[in-house]
């Protein structure tokens, strides 16, 4: 149980003190009671933290993101990402007249039925490293397709990067065809100043947002092209699709991710994304030097470790790695005092320096130097 957190450390129940590589989930980019993010929790609070009509922080954090992320030529927010990809399923549903969503396989998109797992019937699986076949399937399925839910980098996979060839692939298929392109950059979105999609120079006709632009609090948000976005103008009498919802816009969670993403600059994310190569590098070399096989992806600040030869391109390739040898290097890395996700996955985060990183790297040496002793029975 954890129960305090302080810039990149959090204290455990026992009192242990760990340096953070997780971000909680990617979500605190500049580590925990980030000063301008807590006294921007603190103003809005004392104005009021929700009220029954639009709000002066809802149109701040609007205009900032639809300047900061290209494919945002209108925005909503919604209460978390699950609800973000909900909505932009329902207005591609909507806009396309077509019931079917297809998503990659190793895909994940919150949990709403619609896009959990492979099995539902309206979801079309497509591979995420063969863009022949995804365009083979899109086109067999093209008429019943509103959308094409996409991770430029596929988070709960492992931290796997899209290949850009396949990525504007998909582009122009989905063009060709009618089909919405829908990036999920829910994690994504710290990989370049303007989201992935800047990243990769490769446009969606919709995004979704959550995590990171909370700032620590509940939010997501979704949005895109004018003429789909319409469906849910309500200043023209009742919207095609409606979307109320209690917090919706919640003032409090604005206020904290507005100042985290103005905190988050060009040169903020050039500097996280530095750190997180040098720390990729690194890792792979502390790994070759222990013997112990990896194979380290992910792409700016984040980063997932995969213990096989590799290389890992998609969730096929990441669950061929050692699941028990990996939970007892997270354990290991515990004990030293560094969190990581136990899925081998983690997230810098603004809070961590140099020297972090070579704590990190220290532990994980002593830990797999230790691996290499006869287990105690
Ligand atoms: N999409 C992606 C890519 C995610 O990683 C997540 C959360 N892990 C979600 C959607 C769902 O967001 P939330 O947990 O805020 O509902």
């Amino acid at each position: 149980m954890l129960v305090r957190g302080d810039g990149c450390r959090v204290v455990d129940l026992d009192g242990n003190r760990l340096l953070d590589f997780t971000g909680n989930h990617s979500i605190l980019v500049h580590g925990y009671g980030s000063p301008p993010v807590m006294e921007a929790i603190r103003r809005q609070i004392e104005l009021g933290t929700c009220f029954p009509g639009p709000t002066e922080a809802q149109l701040r954090f609007a205009r900032h993101l639809v300047e900061r992320i290209g494919s945002l030529e209108r925005v909503r927010f919604t209460n978390s990402g699950t609800e973000a990809v909900m909505m932009a399923v329902r207005a591609a549903r909507r806009f396309t007249g077509r019931r079917r969503i297809a998503k990659l396989e190793g895909g994940y998109h919150g949990t709403s039925e619609d896009v959990v797992g492979s099995e539902h019937p309206d979801l079309v699986i497509l591979p995420a490293d063969d863009a022949a076949a995804a365009v083979a399937l899109l086109g067999r399925h093209a008429r019943e397709l509103a959308a094409v839910l996409v991770e430029p980098v596929q988070g709960s996979a492992g931290m796997l990067a899209l290949d850009l060839a396949y990525l504007r692939t998909l582009r122009e298929a989905t063009r060709r065809l009618g089909i919405l392109l829908v990036f999920d950059e829910v994690v994504s979105v710290r990989v370049s100043y303007g989201g992935a999609e800047e990243h990769f120079g490769v446009k969606p006709d919709m995004c979704c947002l959550g995590k990171l632009i909370g700032g620590g609090l509940p939010l997501g948000a979704f949005g895109g092209r004018e003429e789909i976005m319409e469906l849910f103008d309500p200043s023209r009498g009742p919207p095609v699709i409606p979307h109320p919802g209690s917090y919706n816009a919640n003032p409090v969670s604005l206020a904290a991710g507005l100042a985290t993403m103005e905190l988050l600059t060009r040169e903020a994310v050039e500097r996280l994304n530095a750190a997180g190569e040098r720390l990729r590098t690194a890792l792979d070399q502390v790994f070759a030097e222990a013997g112990v096989p990896a194979s380290v992806t992910g792409l700016g600040s984040l980063f997932g470790i995969h213990l096989t030869e590799g290389p890992v391109r998609t969730i096929r390739d990441a669950v061929r790695a050692d699941t028990p040898l990996r939970h007892r290097i997270f354990l290991g890395l515990y004990v030293e005092g560094i969190l990581i996700d136990p899925r081998g996955v983690g997230t810098l985060s603004t809070a961590i320096g140099d020297a972090e990183i070579e704590e990190f790297l220290a532990a994980l040496r002593s830990v797999l130097s230790r691996l290499r002793q006869p287990a105690l029975s």
